[in-house]
């Protein structure tokens, strides 16, 4: 998701006090900035923050961090996150290219991917967050019994992620291609693409890869 480059969008989001500027600053130290021990649950690409934020009001007991890449996306979201009480929950405007950077070893329990821009070129199946290249950088901040749980309407996307996983070791449990139909759909949580893709008749897969 691109929005239109919103003016002004850049520096409201450098000014917010529920993002987080340096993030480099909290690698290995995310549990400072919340103040307790709490499992870190991170979702990349989370566009508009429906999903997060929804998590994030169920879960006071889990530590949250939204990244996105776009100001002008991240900024939808903080219109949202203005209108709620929550200490649990923050947001960064970042690349998640450069997740190392930001994480440390073992630092985190859980990370969602929804609905993740599919680069259908394959000269460009490296950027998919779930290519081979984003796996390894998940295996290094991910606590052992961490997991990565990708949910997407498109099954070129689902077919190479599930590949990618079975390729470099990681297990997979909770495997569907019709999550809203399925025995896991429990708990499920829309995002925004979720919601819009459904409504379309698109049946939304599902897996969780943890190692
Ligand atoms: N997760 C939301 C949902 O399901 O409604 C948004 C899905 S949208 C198709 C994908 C989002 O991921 C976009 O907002 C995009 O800017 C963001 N994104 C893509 N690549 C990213 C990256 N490398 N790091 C951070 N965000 C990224």
């Amino acid at each position: 998701m691109r929005l239109r480059n919103i003016s002004g969008s850049r520096e409201i989001v450098a000014q917010d006090e529920h993002v987080i500027q340096e993030p480099e600053q909290y690698k290995g130290k995310w549990n400072n900035l919340f103040q307790n021990n709490n499992p870190i649950h991170v979702e990349i690409g989370m566009g508009k923050g429906k999903f997060i934020m929804q998590l994030a009001q169920r879960n006071p007991n889990i530590n949250y961090i939204g990244i996105e890449k776009y100001s002008s996306v991240l900024l939808r979201a903080l219109e949202k996150r203005r209108e709620v009480e929550l200490n649990n929950l923050f947001f960064i405007r970042f690349d998640a290219e450069y997740l190392n950077n930001i994480f440390d070893t073992e630092e985190i329990s859980r990370i969602y991917l929804n609905f993740s821009d599919p680069w259908p070129k394959d000269r460009h199946a490296k950027r998919r967050l779930t290519s081979r290249e984003f796996l390894s950088k998940y295996n290094l901040c991910l606590k052992q019994e961490g997991e990565v749980i990708f949910k997407t309407d498109n099954r070129m996307l689902f077919d190479f992620s599930v590949e990618e996983a079975k390729e470099t070791g990681w297990k997979l449990r909770n495997v569907t291609y019709d999550l809203h139909n399925s025995e896991f759909v429990e708990g499920n949580v829309m995002t925004e693409y979720e919601e819009k893709f459904s409504a379309m008749g698109n049946p939304i897969h599902q897996m969780i890869a943890y190692r």
